[in-house]
């Protein structure tokens, strides 16, 4: 067909699928000329997400929570704290599913954890130990892990995750090469204290030290908290434990990391649960008031509120808190506490992270 022979609207046609032709064609130029750097900004990508980001800033005292739950609230995972400085990570308690915050938040570098302090063996403070010893062995830790804890049962806890993940040792190690994952390093190593004193010293290296004192938590035997001192810094981890007879000597911390139970209103679920007819809820929350800390002076017995009113503290970080903080009663519970207490309070959240400057009295919550 002869050009002179086509209509207005047909020659209109032409022009359209001429241009767009013309489009597409010059799409596929640009692609496949591009087609390698996206390739290679896609691979590049998928390292990003698996490559940590250090925070190199020196001699700032991290506090990350990557774990903040009780096994009441399974949604969230379960009580971790990892204090970092100079790179260098130690890990307090090793609850379900923290391990997994510890590695997407980014900074943190697996390979670099020192030691593990087990507050007590209580499942929500250990099950993750498995996770947390198989991905610092493979990030590239390069000695066994050693796991700190007072009484033999840490002895039996090391134990028990070495041989449940010894099958996996061995296929990695067959894998990759014992050159590349050393067999030894994909080890947990018990370090047991006894705790014959109130309080002692557990560890000490050129950051921190670490001292362990006995907390009421019966009948758990060997509880412990931990109060970590990097130079002028201080953080005092409760672990869990009943509200305790004297906090004198917490005075003056920076941080101070406490668990909580709201017993009014964990009794008012226990009673609701023998109302409904579900026994077992209705005996494990009325249990349960007996060995964690109330928030709130309650039935005659002193709370957190006023046992803390004298102490003088940088910040108090609430933790563990039973029943689950996103309940709608809770939050009002935790709203009430906040402005009645004299502390700045703050209610530990999946990592959140207070920072720490050695030789400074900055406390910045991120
Ligand atoms: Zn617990
Ligand atoms: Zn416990």
């Amino acid at each position: 067909m002869k050009i002179e022979n086509l209509s207005e609207k047909n020659v209109l046609k032409l022009v359209v699928v001429t241009l767009f032709s013309i489009m597409l064609l010059t799409v596929a130029v640009v692609l496949s000329f591009n087609l390698d750097t996206l390739k290679q900004n896609f691979f590049d990508k998928q390292v990003e997400t698996l490559t940590l980001i250090p925070d190199n800033e020196e001699n700032v005292l991290r506090v990350v929570f990557t774990g903040v739950s009780s096994p009441l609230t399974p949604h969230i995972a379960q009580q971790s704290v990892v204090i970092s400085i100079n790179n260098k990570n130690y890990v307090f308690d090793a609850g379900s599913r923290s391990t997994a915050n510890f590695i997407s938040q980014g900074t943190l570098d697996a390979a670099f954890i020192e030691a593990v302090f087990i507050t007590h063996t209580h499942s929500d403070h250990i099950g993750s130990l498995g996770e947390l010893v198989l991905a610092s062995w493979g990030r590239g830790r390069t000695s066994s892990l050693p796991v700190y804890g007072a009484g033999k049962e840490i002895q039996n806890v090391v134990d028990g995750f070495n041989l449940a993940y010894l099958p996996d040792r061995e296929h990695r190690t067959v894998h990759h090469g014992e050159e590349f994952f050393k067999p030894e390093n994909g080890l947990l190593i018990a370090k047991i204290f006894q705790m014959p004193n109130p309080e002692r010293l557990v560890f000490e290296d050129s950051n921190i030290k670490v001292f362990a004192f006995v907390v009421p938590h019966g009948p758990i035997h060997g509880a412990v908290g931990y109060r970590i001192i990097a130079d002028d810094r201080s953080v005092v981890i409760s672990g869990d434990t009943d509200v305790m007879d004297n906090y004198d000597f917490v005075n003056g911390v920076d941080v101070l990391i406490h668990e909580t139970i709201i017993e009014e209103i964990s009794t008012k679920v226990s009673e609701s649960a023998y109302r409904l007819g579900n026994e077992r809820i209705g005996e494990i929350f009325k249990d349960i008031n007996d060995y964690h800390a109330n928030l709130i002076d309650y039935d005659n017995r002193p709370g957190l509120l006023s046992k803390l009113e004298e102490i003088d503290l940088g910040i108090l970080a609430l933790i563990h808190i039973i029943p689950d903080k996103d309940n709608i009663i809770v939050k009002r519970a935790l709203k009430r506490f906040k402005s009645k207490s004299k502390h700045n309070v703050v209610i530990a959240d999946i990592n959140m992270e207070v920072q720490l400057p050695l030789n400074s009295k900055e406390i910045i919550v991120k």
